[in-house]
């Protein structure tokens, strides 16, 4: 079949052939535009012989693109109608290469993933690998930061999500979008914004617009030793988004006198708002509370 699985008549045939309807409560929305897809596969800077971690194939049309950019893909999907779906439809024979030596199908909830385990062996894990996803939107932010958490040799992670979560990542201070997510993301990554997509891309169309966000390690790490507290710290700042930061301290430290030194401290005026802070005024907001701790 020359036809991609993203071209919307090939997804629609696949559809009717195999009595499909799309799962709202997984998040099932199909891309079906090969423009976009190959906007994700580019982002990622897909390159022959990468290895690749999918999450949430769906029938396959992020998929064929990674395989056929040369891409070897393990994939994660919890859908159990799908790998019929996959396998009849994802192209036979790769670069002259059978179809089960370049893509995995493991069918388990990513959340609950053991990445060498369900491997086993397929991708070579001592090397970096790439993620690459069309997410679930309902768990977002769990799939990052477990993916952060987690102890896989990451190159990157180029993650289509709903575009308002995008802009919260991506934000910079002084803007509304910016706020504990924004802080608690870009303390561990690098965050770049790579495309946008629109609702129209998709079968059948979310409720709203999309975004490509690419992820990657950090050079320069901040000085956070408890990053648990550093994030407390952070949303304690943002409680009420509206008041000062002295106002939101007030729940850390009882006396108004202590809490205006400390502002003055870092250098800053005692009616800034939590969103004028940058990350590393963050980062010294917690060793300052630490050590009062202490
Ligand atoms: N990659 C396909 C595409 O771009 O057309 C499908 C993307 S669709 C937005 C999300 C996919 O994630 C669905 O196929 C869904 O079944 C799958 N999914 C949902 N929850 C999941 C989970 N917890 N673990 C792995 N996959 C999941």
């Amino acid at each position: 079949n020359s036809m991609p699985i993203a071209s919307p008549v090939r997804t629609q045939a696949i559809v009717n052939r195999y009595f499909m309807h799309a799962k709202k409560n997984l998040g099932q929305n199909f891309l079906v535009d090969l423009p976009a897809i190959k906007g994700i596969v580019e982002a990622a800077d897909i390159q022959p012989g990468d290895q690749v971690i999918e999450i949430g194939p769906g029938i396959g049309s992020l998929t064929e693109q990674l395989l056929l950019a040369g891409a070897k893909v393990l994939a994660y999907e919890v859908d159990q109608d799908l790998p019929e779906i996959l396998n009849n439809e994802l192209p036979q024979k790769i670069d002259g290469e059978e179809l089960k030596d370049r893509f995995k199908l493991v069918m388990k909830d990513v959340l609950k993933a053991n990445f060498v385990e369900d491997n086993d062996g397929f991708l070579d894990l001592s090397k970096s690998v790439k993620i690459v996803a069309n997410l679930p939107y309902y768990i977002t932010t769990p799939i990052i930061f477990n993916l952060i958490k987690s102890d896989l040799d990451f190159s990157s992670l180029t993650l289509m999500m709903q575009k308002e979560v995008a802009e919260r990542l991506v934000a910079k201070p002084k803007t509304k979008e910016y706020g504990p997510l924004s802080i608690a993301v870009q303390s561990r990554m690098n965050v770049r914004l790579a495309e946008e997509v629109k609702s129209t891309s998709f079968m059948p169309r979310p409720k709203v617009d999309s975004a490509v966000v690419v992820l990657t390690p950090l050079l320069e790490k901040p000085d956070i030793n408890d990053y648990a507290f550093f994030d407390h710290v952070v949303k304690m700042c943002f409680a009420q988004r509206r008041k000062t930061l002295a106002n939101n301290l007030k729940t850390l430290i009882k006396d108004k006198d202590e809490r205006e030194k400390l502002i003055n401290d870092l250098g800053l005026d005692v009616r800034v708002r939590p969103e004028e802070l940058t990350l590393n005024q963050f980062v010294q907001l917690a060793h300052l509370l630490k050590d009062r701790q202490a």
